[in-house]
């Protein structure tokens, strides 16, 4: 499932070839997507010209004076810069084409993906209007972290990747984090003490940051391929890692679920 990095990645990788261009046509082969796509998406984009192409939690954006184009990836979704002229596979669901011959495809097998058009001011409509401060903004700290988690008793990684405390923090990035905070997942969100939860956003902030620093290596793929994730197996201290050795202390590292979704953590260096 494609993470804040690999969104940013994303959106990095087809910024150069969008910015400036003009929208020439528009061709929706599968309007079905998470949500449907509207029927008058072609015609709201015709003849725009593309300014910015901004990022907000999972969300790309394309501002335009009328309103804004949101796409979101889903489970399975990824876009990619192609060759208008190129033949559209089984689940390439939207072409939007450019002025430069170029066009920007959304390919999503699973379809929870979404392309949709907000009107007016896109950050208040109620998808993103509820989101969490951003990891990387400044907005996002130890402190801030300390003062939401007060009366809580979720568990901190349920809290911590809870979009409205804040956006991005998905179940990889959690687990990799809370490990090198030495914090154990399954602990109460409100009775950490601020320091820990200092030591916990700079983690937060390394991680996404190194792993949207390494997808950056791939940006090229985003030219007739697929991007990669941001982050490598061998990489990760926790995630996908239940049963084998701590690469610290060498304990087994255990296993739970938390929310639903799998937890590995070391009882010896996360307290
Ligand atoms: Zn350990």
């Amino acid at each position: 499932m494609p993470e804040l990095p690999e969104v940013e990645t994303t959106r990095r990788g087809i910024e150069p070839h969008l910015l400036g261009r003009t929208i020439a046509a528009v061709t929706v082969r599968q309007p079905k997507l998470r949500w449907p796509v509207p029927a008058a998406l072609p015609q709201l984009l015709m003849g725009q010209r593309i300014e910015r192409v901004e990022r907000r939690a999972k969300y790309l954006l394309l501002p335009f004076p009328a309103g804004t184009l949101v796409l979101h990836l889903g489970m399975s979704g990824s876009l990619r810069i192609i060759s208008a002229g190129e033949p559209p596979m089984a689940h390439d669901h939207l072409d939007i084409a450019l002025d430069s011959g170029q066009a920007l495809r959304l390919t999503d097998p699973r379809r929870f993906g979404a392309a949709l058009w907000m009107e007016g001011d896109a950050f208040a409509h109620p998808l993103l209007s509820a989101l969490g401060p951003e990891p990387l903004s400044e907005a996002f700290d130890g402190d801030y972290l300390f003062e939401r988690a007060r009366g809580r008793s979720a568990p901190v990684k349920t809290f911590l990747m809870d979009g409205h405390v804040v956006v991005g923090v998905g179940n990889i990035y959690a687990n990799e984090a809370l490990f090198a905070a030495g914090i154990r997942p399954d602990r109460a969100a409100g009775r950490i003490a601020r320091e820990r939860y200092l030591r916990l956003a700079d983690e937060v902030k390394r991680i996404l940051a190194y792993a949207i620093q390494r997808g950056g290596t791939t940006l090229r793929d985003f030219v007739g391929g697929d991007g990669k994730p941001g982050y490598f197996q061998q990489e990760l201290f926790a995630y996908g890692r239940g049963g084998e050795p701590c690469k610290v202390c060498r304990t087994e590292l255990t296993e739970v679920r938390l929310g639903q979704r799998s937890t590995v953590y070391c009882r010896i260096c996360q307290r």
